[in-house]
């Protein structure tokens, strides 16, 4: 009995001593802190020049497409030359000519990139302008005619595919140029390969409203199954735009490696 007295005392003591170092520490000012103590001057920030006007690419971007070639940065999925096209400055992709990658591989990045569907409207649902704009050949964010074209609302435009919708539909007119701001931390893994550390973390800016929040994905994008299944360990990948049988253009595509 006298000994867990004497436990039980220690303890109190130990905790009251804690709590007064906790005050000391959470104290909001000390006399002895001048403003400059909190100043950090070096190394100086990096400058950069913008671009010309929003959505232009600042000067670290490295820019994937501008208009004109498409052979310098883009290959078909063996690393052929692609069979889409270039016409009026976008990049038209074909039905049946499979995907487009960029020839560089990217990890951490910020993805800016404009795409147009179809003014002539055919089709309905996932049918209607679908493509794809894959981060790291992996990680899916639909590009679709979400304009009066109801479809589920986890694989509308804006929505990273089968695994978050939108946070809302600012979809333009089909016809209209449409922009993505893309922000993409790419996964770490776990020794066991198949699972993540950290998760592939996306944000999105459909037209220059948030639409994806620093989500984090459960797993590779997939038509069939549940993501969590097919996690495998990879390193970093191309940009990958989807040729999904509509002719869906895009243009002014940049990226910064983070
Ligand atoms: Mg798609």
């Amino acid at each position: 009995m006298k000994k867990l007295y004497a436990i039980s005392l220690i303890l109190l003591l130990c905790s009251s001593t804690f709590l007064k170092a906790q005050q000391a520490v959470l104290k909001p000012v000390d006399e002895k802190i001048t403003p400059g103590m909190t100043e950090v001057w070096d190394p100086e920030v990096k400058i950069i020049q913008p671009g010309e006007k929003p959505g232009d690419a600042p000067t670290d971007a490295i820019v994937l497409f501008n208009g004109n070639d498409v052979s310098a940065e883009w290959t078909d999925n063996d690393g052929k030359p692609s069979k889409w096209v270039v016409e009026n400055g976008a990049l038209l992709s074909v039905k049946g000519a499979g995907v487009i990658k960029s020839k560089r591989k990217f990890t951490n990045f910020q993805l800016h990139i404009e795409w147009k569907t179809p003014s002539e409207v055919s089709g309905e649902s996932q049918g209607r302008g679908n493509s794809g704009v894959f981060l790291q050949e992996q990680y899916e964010i639909q590009v679709l005619d979400s304009y009066n074209n109801r479809t589920y609302r986890n694989g509308q435009a804006g929505s990273l595919y089968k695994q978050y919708a939108p946070l809302v539909n600012v979809s333009r007119k089909p016809g209209e140029w449409q922009s993505y701001d893309i922000i993409y931390t790419a996964p770490t893994f776990n020794s066991d390969t198949v699972t993540y550390y950290t998760p592939p973390k996306v944000t999105v800016l459909h037209n220059g409203v948030l639409v994806q929040n620093n989500v984090s994905l459960r797993g590779p994008t997939v038509y069939i199954g549940v993501p969590e299944y097919f996690v495998k360990k990879h390193g970093p990948g191309s940009v990958v735009l989807q040729d999904h049988g509509n002719p869906v253009a895009y243009r002014n595509i940049w990226i910064r490696e983070l």
